[in-house]
């Protein structure tokens, strides 16, 4: 039986949307996961920060050298010609100096040492020029040169980190500066994906006739790890009403999120759209991107619905265009980064229709003369899952261009910036 339009007031049978439009009405639908958990600080690598960070000390503790020299008080600095400066010991990295400089006086230094008391100012040692004891230094330089102010980074009581910040390595390591060994992290969500369709098999099981492997649930388990949520692989389901109901049932039971791949286009056996639209609620279910339209999103009893068409790439691209970025929000990412986007020269030619944004495959690599190149990784069909493979970026072609000359300038997705 044909469904056509299952009529609710998600508005089905609207013209497919932009892109862009479909992302603000995604996004504007989605609020992060409840609950935290308190993890070690390398184990925060990677997670949303649920609660602020807060300083309890100066960052940098004290002043400190910012370079190898010589220390002394900037009042005393010559305006011209030369004057010699008295050495009166050494501060090192860990080992202060313990006594007072004064006029006429310096202390060599090191980089990350504490300034000394009397102090204010460090002359590089490429500068100075030394004779026995004494340091000669010219003009041109100013007080306050190369030192590191005490909390110039951060002040004690200041907020180093917001909640909501998806924390990398420099994150960790500003944790680490704050002398803090624990951080409240948010929830991870949790979100279940399967396949739909009567041709597929799972790896272990003899492939039948007219059947394919399963891949939708590797690829989809792929990216769903590399973002950081909690996996919940429900296998594959049969094409009919019933066994999808049962499977929407009980993914809704556990997940935050339920992603699906097949079924949502209008052939015979096509029933993820319908189903949706009797147990949850449809939002929209087409978006003008190349491959990837026909794509549903709903919610199934509080659980965020994406239904991706079959086709291995039409999943890819519609799972980096649309539900990264919304399972971003879902994860409690206060600011999700923009797409990273590069212009290349382009060194072959490619077909286009003006109407969708397409996503072709592309190998982007850097010239000799450090600008961006870019072919087709070959041909473009939705279920060539080998042009995704063999690609390392996306090249993002806008709606309305047609045909693209070789040596045209267009963008691209570097599949890098994706998860
Ligand atoms: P559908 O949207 O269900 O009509 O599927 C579109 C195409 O993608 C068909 O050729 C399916 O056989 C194929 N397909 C659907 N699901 C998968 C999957 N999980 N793995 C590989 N190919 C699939
Ligand atoms: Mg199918």
């Amino acid at each position: 039986m044909k469904h056509q339009n299952p009529g609710c007031g998600g508005g089905h049978d609207d013209p497919a949307q932009p892109l862009h439009e479909a992302l603000a009405r995604i996004t504007a639908a989605i609020r992060p996961v409840e609950g935290f958990e308190c993890v070690a600080t390398r184990d925060a690598l990677d997670r949303v920060l649920y609660a602020p960070v807060h300083s309890s000390v100066d960052v940098p503790a004290y002043s400190n050298s910012a370079m190898d020299g010589y220390a002394l008080a900037g009042a005393g600095l010559p305006t011209a010609g030369e004057r010699a400066f008295r050495v009166i010991g050494a501060a090192f990295a860990g080992h202060p100096f313990a006594g007072t400089v004064g006029d006429g006086e310096c202390v060599r230094i090191m980089t990350g040492a504490p300034v000394p008391d009397g102090a204010d100012t460090v002359v590089m040692q490429e500068r100075v020029r030394r004779e026995g004891d004494d340091a000669h230094i010219g003009a041109g330089h100013r007080p306050g040169d190369n030192v590191r102010m005490a909390g110039e980074d951060l002040k004690a009581g200041a907020v180093a980190l917001e909640p909501g910040v998806l924390l990398r390595p420099a994150h960790l390591g500003l944790v680490a500066s704050l002398g803090i060994g624990e951080v409240k992290v948010r929830r991870r969500p949790r979100v279940a994906f399967f396949s739909t369709g009567d041709e597929l098999a799972s790896i272990g099981e003899p492939l039948g006739p007219g059947q394919i492997f399963d891949s939708n649930r590797y690829t989809l388990f792929g990216m769903l790890t590399r973002l950081g949520v909690e996996v919940i692989d429900l296998g594959v389901v049969r094409d009919t009403r019933e066994d999808l109901e049962q499977a929407f049932h009980l993914a809704a039971a556990q997940a935050d999120a339920i992603i699906t791949s097949g079924g949502v286009s209008v052939g015979e056996a096509d029933f993820v759209t319908e189903t949706l639209d009797k147990i949850g609620d449809v939002g929209f279910w087409t978006v003008a991107i190349k491959p990837g339209r026909p794509v549903a999103f709903g919610r199934v009893q509080g659980a965020l619905f994406f239904g991706l068409p079959g086709n291995p790439v039409s999943v890819m691209v519609t799972f980096y265009q649309l539900v990264q970025p919304a399972l971003r929000i879902l994860s409690g990412v206060a600011a999700p980064e923009a797409p990273a986007l590069v212009t290349a020269v382009l060194e072959s030619r490619l077909k286009k229709k003006p109407g969708r944004r397409e996503f072709q495959r592309g190998v982007l690599r850097t010239a000799a003369d450090g600008s961006y190149r870019v072919e087709t990784a070959g041909r473009q069909g939705s279920g060539i899952l080998r042009s995704m493979a063999h690609a390392n970026c996306f090249i993002v072609l806008p709606e309305d261009c047609g045909d693209k000359d070789a040596g045209s300038q267009v963008t691209v997705q570097p599949f890098t910036g994706l998860c």
